[in-house]
């Protein structure tokens, strides 16, 4: 189990919990990152590579030491991993460079869900950044609609929505200079997510979690959703499952999705790595997102029971303020006011406004009782963020 040595491209703080995971299990994994970043942090060989995972000769290098390669971020160079796969047998790249190339272009993911009859968010893509695009979207989506970069887009930067035609001179300010596509406003009641694990044999699906965003940054998880129906939640896990059936490569998937007024499924996007919302299975499922993902990409023993939810919980995000030592303050704060919690700090250093610095989870009998313990943790954060 322990002959296989994995090289992940990237190493912040997905890439630090899949390197926890390894090493109870004694596997190596060489990070590429830049030198002391969070997973190489807590993770001592002479086998990580220093260098930028969009660079070809550093992924080419990494290629040299491993025998399965994988992402914890989807921004990498996937002709470089294209070229890796053709002509080493003996690696593997999972998930694909064709599902990495695919769901990086957000647009491109649209298109392949409808072409493979998944519900997803109406959309289409702009010809060029002008306020004629802009006035044609809203002419055939009408007002208000999301604008999105297809590209290098995360924790909302690269969204902005347009609410009349006095904001088109501030959407193309924001994103003008980046490939767009617009979206359909999604009038959803909730958010929810599903983990799902793709193996050699087939996709495998934990429980579907309720996700709370807060100025398009995941700030809350709530494991399972609360307040909706098990046909719901079986719904979404089925409509997760089947939109990562249709891309090739194994791993674990982040789905999310959108539950509309009148109870269908949308999904919004799909991650092909670990995810911040399945970061709660960590302490409440025997096998964790990260447990997984490894599994998966080594052809592991896994099964559905594994996945399964022991206890409700809530995971709640440290993101940074203004205050270098914001994130902290928070976690100190927080382990005193409920020293039950399971605190992660990143090791990413000064925190910075709206940065992930780390997280808090609680687990409890009932969700009743994880909300009580975990609201202290939010009134903390709260106030700390201002
Ligand atoms: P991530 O960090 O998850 O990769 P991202 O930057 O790719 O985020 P999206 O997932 O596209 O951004 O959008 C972020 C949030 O914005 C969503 O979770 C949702 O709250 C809101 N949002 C996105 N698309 C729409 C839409 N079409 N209608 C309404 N709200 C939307
Ligand atoms: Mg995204
Ligand atoms: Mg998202």
């Amino acid at each position: 189990m322990d002959k296989k040595i994995v090289g992940v491209l990237g190493g912040g703080q997905l890439g630090r919990m899949f390197v926890e995971a390894a090493n109870r299990l004694n596997i190596q994994v060489n990070i590429l990152d830049a030198a002391k970043s969070p997973a190489k942090q807590i993770s001592s060989h002479e086998g990580h590579i220093e260098g930028s995972f969009k660079d070809p000769q550093s992924i080419n290098a990494l290629a040299k030491t491993c025998d399965v390669i994988t992402v914890e971020i989807e921004h990498v160079d996937t002709y470089v991993l294209e070229k890796i796969a053709k002509e080493n047998s003996n690696l593997a790249v999972e998930p694909s460079w064709q599902t990495i190339r695919m769901i990086q272009d957000k647009y491109a993911q649209k298109e392949h869900f409808q072409k493979n009859d998944v519900a997803t968010a109406t959309s289409m893509a702009l010809q060029d950044a002008t306020t004629e695009q802009l006035q044609l979207v809203a002419d055939k989506y009408g007002l208000p609609y999301m604008l999105k970069s297809r590209t290098e887009a995360y924790d909302g930067k690269g969204n902005y929505v347009v609410k009349s035609a006095d904001d088109f001179a501030g959407a193309l300010d924001a994103l003008g200079s980046r490939p767009l596509y617009a979206e359909k406003w999604a009038n959803f009641k909730s958010e929810l997510a599903v983990m799902v694990v793709k193996t050699k044999d087939g996709v495998l699906a934990y429980p579907a979690v309720e996700t709370v965003h807060e100025d398009s940054i995941c700030k809350l998880v709530y494991a399972p959703a609360r307040s909706v129906s098990q046909k719901i939640l079986t719904a979404a896990e089925d409509l997760a499952k089947k939109a990562v059936a249709c891309f090739s490569g194994k791993g674990v998937f982040g789905v999310e999705m959108f539950l509309l007024e009148d109870d269908s499924l949308l999904i919004n996007e799909i991650a092909p790595r670990p995810h911040n919302s399945g970061h709660y299975t960590i302490e409440a499922c025997p096998i964790s997102q990260y447990d997984a993902h490894l599994r998966a990409i080594l052809d592991l023993p896994i099964s559905q029971a594994g996945l399964r939810i022991k206890e409700p919980a809530i995971m709640l995000n440290i993101l940074g303020a203004a205050d270098p030592e914001s994130a902290v303050q928070i976690a100190e704060r927080s382990m005193k006011a409920v020293p039950e919690t399971s605190i992660h700090l990143y090791g990413k250093g000064a925190a910075r406004n709206g940065r992930k610095m780390g997280h808090m989870t609680v687990t409890a009998p009932t969700m009743r009782e994880a909300e009580q313990l975990m609201q202290p943790l939010i009134d903390i954060t709260d106030e700390v963020r201002g």
